[in-house]
């Protein structure tokens, strides 16, 4: 094993055994699979090593789900939920084992990290104590009220749910998609980004410890373009958060097994200040719709369009803000911002700042790599001037970098954030609420927060998110979140005839039907 364990340089829950224990966890179909390293990113050192699944491993995982999952359905709606809400005591309980796992895999800061804590609680609050009422059977309509049937809908489950998940919320999208497919009674094949399996894997320890059935919840841990297709050729269903290129390649697999899926995927996400914004509350909000998890954020802010009126002061107070944002490692509470999770987005964010600067643009504050910090640290950066071609305005960086830019007013604030082909998320600012809402159903974006940058819309979880355009396809949260886990199926049981009795002319039945269905539509209580 690596020196980090051996020399107690890590939190005292991230032990040898601990990580031994959680690899048990993952499916393989044999024993002697090989090992990929997972990194404690602060440092960049190998912490631990865990199981490289292969293809076969994913069949040999959806297998057991499936037999699992047929008997979980057979079980009530209260038992389901009952696993669910004690799984929300736990993670608060054991909130320490899993922040110092997320932050050991993404690099994250403490109080980002515990961001993700309070999502999986307030998701398994929201889905343990509504999901009865969404999953009950329903009462439609018959044909012909009263006379012809009554029809009912019932929800069935799909059977085995995929979830492929990234890195960059590694609690929170590990397991806040999989918890309502659980309730409505599949089973979940999850396959974790390859730096993060550890997170995930904690997850599922907990939701055992909750009484989730053994079997019912498999992990396979390694590569995504092996494992991914893979799992998208054997399960019922795939929820994918992730990049907009694999999202194409998951929903074209889906769409030749004739499986649905729902594509949560990336951002070029906007702050707009309008003339009558209160500047201090914008300039506080704009600093963390920005730099939260150090921009890697599918709902996060690469771009701030200001009304000219403003855009002086606004500049100079938020760049005074960005400032005075500490930066650095620590499994600790109290540093504002943590690293970039990986070499691969460091690089990203260092070509993106690099073109922005060739290119003419100005940088107020950051725009260096900070090694001195950790392997993979960039400073919060703000840049102006940016020309509508540079890698920064068109594409995402999901990094710490935004652009900030003058507007002549609402219309041109608005037809610059919708001048994207994404369509995740908006937030605009404005003391008139109504004239906030005016503006955000003009934004082509599945979220738009008002006077905040994201945190609003995100836990309004009774509220469907997703994104339009190249951001996805399908909602997570609210009832939309959990009934795309679902099968409908109708069944209508006829009460009286309304085909034409045996013995009357078909022309004759055609007209007293006719003559009905006419004054039908005048009869109010019947429409
Ligand atoms: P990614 O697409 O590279 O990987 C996401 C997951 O897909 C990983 O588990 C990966 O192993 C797996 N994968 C890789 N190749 C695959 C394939 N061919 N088939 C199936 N699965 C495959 O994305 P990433 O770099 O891990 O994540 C960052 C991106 O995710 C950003 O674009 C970000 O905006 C987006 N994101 C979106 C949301 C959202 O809710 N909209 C949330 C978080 C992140």
């Amino acid at each position: 094993m690596t020196d980090l364990l051996a020399d107690d340089a890590l939190p005292s829950t991230l032990t040898r055994a601990r990580f031994d224990r959680l690899d048990g966890l993952v499916t393989t179909a044999v024993d002697d699979r090989t090992r990929r390293a997972v990194t404690e990113v602060f440092t960049g050192e190998t912490a631990a090593t865990v199981t490289e699944c292969e293809p076969a491993d994913v069949e040999y995982a959806v297998e057991r789900a499936a037999a699992a999952q047929e008997r979980w359905a057979e079980r009530s709606i209260d038992e389901r939920t009952a696993v669910v809400k004690r799984l929300h005591d736990i993670v608060l309980d054991r909130q320490d084992e899993l922040l110092d796992l997320a932050q050991l895999e993404s690099g994250k800061s403490r109080a980002h990290a515990f961001e993700e804590v309070l999502d999986v609680a307030l998701t398994s609050r929201y889905y343990g104590y509504r999901a009865p009422d969404m999953l009950a059977t329903e009462r439609r309509d018959a044909a012909v009220p009263v006379l012809s049937s009554k029809a009912e809908v019932v929800h069935h489950p799909v059977g085995v749910v995929g979830v492929i998940a990234p890195w960059n919320y590694p609690i929170t999208l590990a397991i806040s998609d999989a918890l309502p497919a659980l309730l409505a009674g599949n089973a979940v094949v999850l396959k974790p980004a390859e730096t993060t399996p550890y997170t995930a894997l904690a997850l599922v320890e907990l939701l055992r410890e909750a009484g989730i059935p053994h079997d019912l919840v498999q992990v396979v841990t390694g590569d995504g373009g092996e494992l991914g297709p893979a799992l998208v050729d054997s399960v019922d269903y795939i929820s994918f958060t992730g990049s907009t290129a694999t999202g194409r390649e998951v929903a074209a697999a889906a769409g030749r097994n004739l499986v649905d899926c729902s594509l949560e995927l990336g951002g070029k996400n906007s702050v707009v200040v309008l003339d009558d914004a209160d500047l201090d509350d914008a300039v506080e909000g704009a600093v963390g719709a920005c730099f939260t998890n150090a921009g890697q954020l599918c709902i996060g802010t690469e771009r701030i369009f200001v009304d000219e009126s403003l855009y002086d002061e606004f500049l100079s107070r938020f760049v005074a803000a960005v400032s005075d944002l500490s930066l650095g490692p620590g499994y600790e509470y109290g540093v504002d911002v943590g690293s970039l999770a990986s070499g691969d987005q460091l690089e990203t964010v260092e070509e993106h700042v690099a073109d922005a600067r060739e290119r003419g643009a100005t940088v107020h504050v950051g725009g260096d790599h900070r090694r001195d910090l950790g392997p993979y640290f960039f400073e919060p950066t703000v840049v102006t001037g940016l020309p509508d071609d540079a890698r920064a305005a068109c594409e995402e960086t999901f990094g710490p970098v935004v652009s900030v830019a003058p507007v002549a007013g609402e219309r041109e604030a608005i037809e610059r954030t919708n001048d994207t082909d994404y369509g995740l998320n908006a937030s605009v600012w404005t003391t008139n609420r109504d004239r906030g809402r005016a503006v955000a159903r003009e934004i082509d974006c599945g979220t738009v927060t008002i006077n905040g940058g994201y945190l609003e819309t995100w836990a309004a979880i009774d509220a469907p998110m997703g994104g339009r355009k190249d951001s996805g396809l399908g909602r997570r949260h609210g009832k939309e979140g959990l009934m795309r886990y679902t099968e409908s199926q109708t069944i209508a049981a006829r009460n009286y005839p309304v085909t034409p009795p045996i013995g009357v002319q078909s022309e004759w039945y055609a007209r007293a039907l006719t003559a009905s269905l006419r004054l039908w539509r005048k009869v109010p209580f019947l429409r």
